[in-house]
C-alpha cells in the first residue's frame, strides 16, 4: 500500500507498526484466498482494487469528505438505517470486526467466552489499527445480543462518540413502535451531528440510493442460481462485504457491471466451477472482513457457495424500502417497515428466519446448508438447532459449524466439510 498514506494514518492516531502488520496479513490472506481462484469474472478487478486500497484511497476519500464538513458514521449492525445517515449528508461505513487483534488486552476488558466479533471490535480499537473506527465522528452500537449490549458499556469508556440504539427483540406491534421511536431518535441525532435538517426530498433521494445498491446485489444474487455458477461464493461474499464501506453510487455501478459480465458468462455456460458442482447455502452469523476462513474451506473442498443467509448477505440486503412515500412520516414508516423484517436471531420467536433459509435453498437450488455460528454466540448457536431440525424435516442436508477467527481448526473443519460435500454428490 502506498507510503503516502503513512502521515494520514499517523494523524488518525493509528499504531503504524501494528497497522503495517495487519495490512501484511490482510494482503497475504487476500492473495492466497481470492487471487488464487481460477476463472474469476474480470469485473472482480474492481473489488481487488478496493481491497488493495481499503485502508488507503477509501480512507483518503473519507478524509476529503470530512474536510468538506461531511460527517462519518460507523456501524456494527445492519439495523442502522443508511437512509437516515445519507439524508443528513453523512456517510455510513461498516466497522468490520473480522479478525483477532491484541487478544490479551481485549481479555482484560471482556470475558474470554465472548464471541470473536465483539472481541475483534475491541481489538481494533485497543490495537489502534482501524482507520474507519478512528475517522468516525459517531460510532453506532445497538442493543441486540446480550454480549454486544454489555460490551458497549465498556466500549463507551474507550471511544468518545458512541451512540447506542435500542432495538426490539420481539416482532410485535410494541416492538415495531420501539423501532420507530429509536429511528426517530436516531434521525434527530443525525441532524444534531451534521447540523443538516433531513427533508422529505433528501430522505427520498437517500432511500433511492440505498435501494439501488441493494437492487444491484439482488441482481448479482439472482445470477447465482445458474448452473454452472458464474461467480464464486468467495467473490460474491466480497461484494457483500464491500457493500458496507464503498461509496454507494460507485458500488452500485460496479456490481451492475459485473452482473452484465455474469449474464454473458451464463449464456456461454462459463462457470467458476464445473457444472453440477455441489451447491451450498451458507447460513448464520455475519462474516466481516477478513473472516474468509469457512467460505475458503468450502470452496476448496469441492463445493460452491450459492447464497449467504447472513447480515453480510441476503438477511442484510433482501428487502427494499418502499419508495412511494411522499411525506416524512410516510417515508419513516417505510424505513421502519423495511428494517423490522430483518430476521436476526436476537428476535424471539424467529420463524421468519427458518422460512427464509428454506426459501433460499429452493431459490438458489442448494444441495445442502452449512450453518455457521461463532463460538459463544448464544443467539445463532441456539437457533442452529431448530434450523437443523426444520431443514432435516425437509430432507435438506445440514452441517452445523461452530468456530472463531483463529486458524487452529482449519484442518478439522476441512475434514468435516469435505465429508459433508462428499455426501451431497
Ligand atoms: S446478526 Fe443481528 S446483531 Fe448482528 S449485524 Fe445482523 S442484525 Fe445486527
Ligand atoms: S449476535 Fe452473536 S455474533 Fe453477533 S455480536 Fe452477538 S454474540 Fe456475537
Amino acid at each position: 500500500m502506498n507510503n503516502n498514506y503513512q502521515s494520514m494514518w499517523k494523524n488518525l492516531g493509528l499504531d503504524l507498526n501494528a497497522h503495517d502488520a495487519l495490512l501484511q496479513v490482510l494482503g497475504k490472506g487476500y492473495q492466497d484466498i481470492f487471487l488464487a481462484q481460477n476463472n474469476r469474472p474480470e469485473g472482480m478487478s474492481y473489488f481487488d482494487f478496493v481491497m488493495s486500497e481499503v485502508h488507503g484511497l477509501r480512507i483518503k476519500e473519507l478524509m476529503d469528505e470530512k474536510d468538506q464538513g461531511r460527517k462519518i458514521v460507523g456501524s456494527y449492525c445492519v439495523f442502522v438505517p443508511e437512509e437516515l445517515v445519507l439524508a443528513a449528508n453523512a456517510t455510513l461505513v461498516g466497522l468490520c470486526s473480522g479478525a483477532d487483534f491484541v487478544m490479551e488486552e481485549v481479555e482484560k476488558l471482556l470475558p474470554r467466552n465472548t464471541c470473536a466479533l465483539i472481541k475483534s471490535s475491541f481489538g481494533f480499537k485497543l490495537g489502534k489499527v482501524c482507520p474507519y473506527l478512528e475517522s468516525a465522528d459517531m460510532i453506532v452500537g445497538e442493543n441486540t445480543c446480550d454480549g454486544k449490549k454489555k460490551a458497549y458499556e465498556t466500549l463507551n469508556t474507550l471511544v468518545k462518540n458512541l451512540y447506542v440504539m435500542d432495538l426490539p427483540q420481539v416482532k410485535s406491534e410494541q416492538g415495531k413502535s420501539l423501532l420507530k421511536a429509536e429511528y426517530d431518535r436516531f434521525k434527530n441525532a443525525m441532524e444534531k451531528l451534521t447540523g443538516v435538517s433531513i427533508t422529505a426530498e433528501s430522505l427520498k433521494q437517500a432511500i433511492q440510493i440505498v435501494n439501488a445498491k441493494r437492487s444491484a446485489i439482488h441482481r448479482l444474487s439472482a445470477l447465482r442460481k445458474a448452473n454452472p455458477v458464474p461467480i464464486s461464493g468467495l467473490d460474491a461474499l466480497l461484494a457483500n462485504q464491500v457493500f458496507f464501506y464503498d461509496n454507494p453510487a460507485r458500488f452500485t455501478e460496479s456490481v451492475n457491471k459485473i452482473c452484465d459480465e455474469l449474464e454473458k458468462r451464463i449464456e456461454e455456460k462459463q462457470g467458476v466451477f464445473p457444472e453440477n458442482t455441489p451447491r451450498i447455502l451458507l447460513s448464520g452469523c455475519p462474516m466481516a472482513v477478513p473472516n474468509w476462513k469457512l467460505p475458503w474451506i468450502i470452496e476448496t473442498s469441492g463445493a460452491v457457495i450459492v447464497g449467504e443467509e447472513s447480515c453480510v448477505g441476503e438477511r442484510g440486503t433482501r428487502n427494499l424500502t418502499d419508495e412511494s412515500g411522499q411525506t416524512m412520516d410516510e417515508m419513516m414508516k417505510s424505513i421502519v417497515n423495511r428494517y423490522f423484517k430483518v430476521d436476526c436471531a436476537i428476535f424471539s420467536p424467529n420463524p421468519d428466519r427458518l422460512n427464509h433459509i428454506s426459501e433460499m435453498v429452493e431459490t438458489y437450488k442448494a444441495d445442502g446448508v452449512i450453518h455457521y455460528s461463532l463460538q459463544f454466540c448464544q443467539p445463532y448457536l441456539m437457533e442452529s438447532i431448530p434450523v437443523e431440525t426444520a431443514l432435516e424435516n425437509k430432507n435438506i442436508p445440514v452441517l452445523r459449524i461452530e468456530t472463531d477467527y483463529s486458524m487452529e481448526d482449519v484442518g478439522q473443519l476441512k475434514t468435516r466439510v469435505e465429508a459433508f460435500v462428499e455426501q451431497l454428490t
